[in-house]
């Protein structure tokens, strides 16, 4: 901020209205001339209180940069909750005490849970109390600073399955909660952070601005994600797609995939690996893979984890900068192709898996591998990326 500590740039603005100073009481007939709701004697009365009013004192319609409420709503505090797209699942429990959500929040660091103590209602407190709000504080009319995601965006929209809905009522819900055409991250989950398949909505809208999707514990019935509906996307997170989804998901910019819980037909995921060529990272836990091909044209992917895809047999990795493979809990590997062979050495882990001959094989021979040949110990690894905590606590 520039030179605003000085309180002689705000001109006070005259007026004819009867009001006190808000300093000492006496008649005044002049106010803050940026807020215009504060009212002084005169200049002393207003120099006095400035340092403590510049906090508070924002131009008249001014919104916040943090909260997008008008900057005079709340009496200048700002409160803003944890962004639902930087919540991660900690797992959830039940206990005397009730139904136990625990989260981490990628905008602020906290830790916290939430605890209903009636399993028929939604209703949720925070511990601790104090971990309610991602940002509390005051409002600001400054630019908050890159990187600082502890604030409320248009273009974020997170809607929750409630209880009671009706598939036509959370349908509707889809495009009177938020605005496809402008949407950049979208969150569409079960309120009370479980399964749920009474309602079985169909994910089929053109959101050109769409970048991240996650899809968590919606019993979706049919999902289109392509070029033509989002051409943009680049991120997505589903965790319990349902076994009989009709799928599409063929994307030429996803970036990122992570799928849990799927155990219906698994084409779709080969059609997905088709379409991109920005693929970086590919992570899965209990996907039902027959079997699985990362072409050549996957330039970009670095990181492949399979976790528990029971029956994949059958792996064909021609992906030319691969660093890092991990298998794990894969029990039915049979058959497994690297390719080209001039591409980048990468590091594997088969934790838990059952590796045919041939499998065994071509981790000893092939030269892009390094592989130490014995089962890694199962916790080797494993404690620095909050994705694998998070898959071991699922398990
Ligand atoms: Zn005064
Ligand atoms: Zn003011
Ligand atoms: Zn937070
Ligand atoms: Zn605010």
């Amino acid at each position: 901020m520039s030179s605003n500590s000085n309180n002689n740039n705000k001109e006070n603005t005259m007026t004819t209205d009867h009001h006190s100073c808000s300093m000492c009481g006496k008649d005044s007939k002049t106010r803050c001339s940026q807020c215009q709701s504060k009212w002084y004697c005169g200049r002393e009365c207003q120099k006095t209180d400035w340092k403590e009013h510049k906090k508070i004192c924002f131009p008249v319609n001014s919104t916040c940069t943090r909260c997008l409420l008008p900057t005079s709503a709340n009496q200048g505090i700002c409160c803003v909750p944890h962004p639902e797209y930087l919540m991660e699942d900690m797992g959830s429990s039940f206990g005397p005490d009730g139904q136990t959500l625990s989260f981490s929040c990628k905008a602020c660091g906290e830790h916290f849970s939430k605890v209903n103590k009636d399993r028929h209602q939604t209703n949720f407190s925070f511990q601790p109390a104090h971990a309610e709000w991602c940002f509390q504080g005051r409002h600001t009319v400054k630019p908050l600073k890159e990187g600082d995601e502890r604030r409320i965006c248009n273009d974020v929209a997170t809607i929750n399955r409630n209880d009671g809905d009706t598939t036509q009522q959370f349908q509707q819900r889809l495009t009177t909660e938020m605005d496809p055409s402008t949407v950049r991250i979208l969150v569409i989950q079960n309120g009370d952070g479980f399964y749920d398949d009474t309602v079985e909505p169909v994910l089929d809208l053109h959101m050109p601005l769409l970048e991240e999707l996650q899809l968590i514990n919606v019993c979706f019935s049919k999902i289109v994600l392509n070029d033509a509906k989002t051409p943009r996307l680049s991120t997505i997170e589903m965790q319990n797609l349902p076994d009989e989804c009709d799928m599409e998901l063929k994307c030429s910019n996803l970036r990122d995939f992570n799928c849990r819980h799927h155990h219906g037909d698994c084409e779709w995921v080969q059609d997905m690996l088709d379409t991109t060529h920005q693929l970086v990272s590919f992570r899965t836990y209990k996907l039902g893979l027959d079997e699985v091909k990362f072409g050549p044209h996957l330039a970009m992917l670095k990181h492949i984890y399979i976790h528990r895809s029971d029956c994949l047999c059958d792996v064909v990795l021609g992906a030319p900068h691969l660093q890092y493979l991990r298998l794990q809990g894969c029990y039915s590997l049979e058959s497994l192709k690297i390719k080209p062979k001039g591409g980048s050495r990468f590091t594997v882990e088969t934790v838990n898996s059952n590796m045919s001959q041939q499998v065994i094989k071509t981790l000893k021979n092939s030269p892009r591998v390094m592989w130490d040949g014995d089962e890694v110990d199962e916790h080797a690894g494993v404690g620095g990326s909050p994705m694998e905590a998070m898959f071991r606590m699922m398990h």
